[in-house]
């Protein structure tokens, strides 16, 4: 990949520090130079020099006590003292020599121009040609001779050293997903004959050092398209409307070197909800816009498919990721156990390993580590490896460096510890348990206990039947059971509590606290609205409307209604003891349990 760095500062810079240069130059080295040479010549070579008619011109200066001559070619300046002679001028005008007009030391005029007018131009245009020539390779962009705001997208155009899908290892939901694209960017033709329309925009989301920029190097690897990659983070200048033109300048080159791959790394320092706050960024709101525009601007079938990748997806202003613009949205989560086994054993094949490591055992023990930081790992073997003198990098270097990477990440990133892992085991479990045994729940789907994007430190899949618009109060209750469950596994096996119950709590509250202020679900009120929604189509904030005593009885009716369900879900759990303790292991052990093997567990 013949990756270039991208330039520093605008052009312009350069050419006011030609400038200063070439003004310094001018006032203090050019006095100097323009003065010719002078030779020094005593009297008597003088005189007999203008006996012979040698002299081509004179000058005779009194004030400082000398004379200036030239030879017949006026090449060379001599000077010599001025004696007292008063036949000088006569002998000078008889043996042929012209006395000066001017100062004879100075260079001819013609010279003169040359060297102080023509010379800096020419330096300025040549320096000027030199950098903007730079320029241009840099961003393999058309002639230009400003660079200033030019997008500076590195284009890495393919080579046999492309990375493919087989670089990355794990990841396969996204792999699946992006395959898609490959196929349609190898074969535009099938999808357009059907008339199907690709998508232009697709979003990676996932923590960081996932693998998200391999991934949309794998896509251009795979397709053999060119691939174009910028930072969002480059298009937010100084300059109001200097984002905006990179903009421009960006999609330009792609169009031009179509079937592409453009990747906007960090997308949410540019695609950030715009929220009409006073003093708003206006550079970031105006390349934003753009960026709307260009792709609306070109079809669907142009074959530029941009990837785009962040880690705050919720942050993303809305009209980013409406249809027709980012609408697909594919999840790169960290690794789990199998994923961060084959990580490491395609890193590993990079470093030279005894035989017989047992990558497993290290995948185990680097639970929530991302891939990025499973690469640093096993880089960290091999330093490790060195230090000792050793040739290969062995089990306890693979072990040992885990500590040192992980202690160093561990303030940044959500990584269990073994007695946390077995926790949240537990309480996911839990979640599951109570939905599997309240018939109309519906069953799990997944469960894992990856840490999430989210916060999440684990993660139920449910999977929905059908389309379900409508929901029974049975269901309902059912649901807010189901939320508390993880909080009830965690009492029924520990015997204590933890913090990592909190987003349930907030959503079992939110549903009962509904199910009474606006489903007209509790008895007391009947069908009174006791509740208004706000802005239904932000966020959806809700303000009560009633007197200060209804709320009260609200509060009283919510906090009664979470507690029945909790109670319920306890019981659940006590009955079934003995598989919750199965499931919990069997979870913590692979850290992901499907809905098939999850139901064998529990009905085996
Ligand atoms: P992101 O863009 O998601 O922050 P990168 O794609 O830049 O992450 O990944 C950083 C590094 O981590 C890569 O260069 C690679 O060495 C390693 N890495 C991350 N995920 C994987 C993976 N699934 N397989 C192999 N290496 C990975
Ligand atoms: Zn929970």
């Amino acid at each position: 990949m013949d990756e270039v760095k991208k330039p520093g500062k605008p052009l312009i810079y350069y050419y006011v520090i030609a400038m200063l240069v070439l003004m310094l130059f001018n006032s203090l080295v050019m006095p100097m130079v323009a003065r010719r040479q002078i030779q020094n010549v005593d009297y008597n070579t003088f005189v007999s020099m203008l006996d012979k008619g040698e002299v081509g011109q004179l000058q005779i200066q009194k004030q400082e006590n000398r004379v200036l001559f030239t030879d017949k070619e006026n090449k060379t300046v001599f000077k010599t003292a001025l004696v007292d002679d008063p036949d000088l001028v006569e002998r000078a005008l008889s043996s042929g020599a012209s006395f000066a007009g001017e100062e004879i030391e100075q260079m001819s005029p013609v010279l003169g121009f040359l060297l102080s007018w023509m010379l800096p131009v020419l330096l300025f245009v040549g320096i000027g040609q030199l950098l903007s020539r730079r320029m241009m390779n840099k961003a393999g962009a058309g002639s230009m001779m400003f660079g200033m705001g030019k997008s500076n997208a590195k284009v890495y155009v393919k080579s046999s050293s492309g990375i493919l899908f087989s670089d990355v290892a794990g990841e396969d939901e996204a792999k699946e997903n992006l395959k898609e694209i490959v196929d349609y960017l190898h074969n535009p033709e099938k999808y357009r004959e059907i008339g199907a329309a690709m998508p232009k925009g697709v979003l990676l989301v996932g923590p960081p050092g996932t693998g998200k920029t391999m991934l949309a190097k794998a896509v251009a690897g795979e397709a053999n398209v060119p691939f174009f990659s910028i930072s969002g983070s480059e298009f937010v200048e100084m300059f109001v409307g200097m984002g905006a033109s990179k903009v421009r300048d960006l999609f330009r080159q792609a169009k031009e070197k179509a079937p592409c791959i453009v990747f906007i790394d960090e997308i949410d320092a540019i695609g950030q909800k715009r929220d009409g706050r006073i003093g708003g960024n206006d550079e970031r709101e105006q390349t934003l816009n753009q960026l709307l525009t260009e792709m609306d601007g070109f079809g669907g079938n142009t074959g530029v498919i941009i990837l785009a990748a962040t880690n705050r997806p919720d942050s993303l202003d809305p009209a980013l990721t409406r249809p027709g613009r980012f609408d697909r949205r594919v999840p790169v989560e960290l690794p789990d156990l199998k994923g961060r086994e084959e990580i490491l054993k395609v890193h590993a094949k990079k470093i030279k390993t005894a035989a017989g490591i047992d990558f497993g055992k290290i995948a185990r023990m680097a639970s929530g580590a991302s891939g990025a930081e499973l690469a640093n790992i096993v880089n960290e073997a091999a330093l490790r490896a060195v230090r000792d003198n050793r040739r290969q990098a062995e089990q306890a270097d693979f072990e040992e460096s885990i500590e040192v990477v992980i202690a160093g990440y561990q303030k940044k990133n959500a990584i269990l510890t073994d007695a946390e892992k077995r926790i949240v085991a537990c309480h996911e479990i839990g979640h599951a348990l109570v939905a599997a045994k309240q018939s109309a729940s519906a069953p799990v789907q997944k469960i894992t206990i990856v840490p999430r994007t989210s916060g999440a430190l684990g993660y139920t899949m449910q999977v929905e039947e059908g389309n379900h618009y409508l929901m029974t109060k049975e269901e309902i209750e059912n649901k807010i059971a189901t939320l508390t469950g993880g909080r009830a596994a965690e009492e029924v096996c520990f015997g204590s509590v933890t913090t990592g119950a909190s987003n349930d709590i907030e959503q079992a509250t939110k549903l009962a606290r509904a199910m009474i202020t606006r489903y007209g679900m509790s008895g007391d009120f009947d069908m009174v609205a006791l509740e208004t929604v706000d802005n239904r189509y932000l966020g959806g904030d809700s303000s009560l409307a009633c007197s200060a005593e209804t709320a009260a009885e609200i509060d009283r009716q919510v906090v009664a209604l979470v507690k029945q369900q909790h109670g319920k879900a306890c019981a659940i759990l006590k009955e079934n003891r003995v598989k919750l303790d199965a499931l919990t292991d069997y979870l913590y052990e692979k850290e992901t349990i499907t809905g098939e093997e999850f139901m064998r567990i529990l009905n085996g």
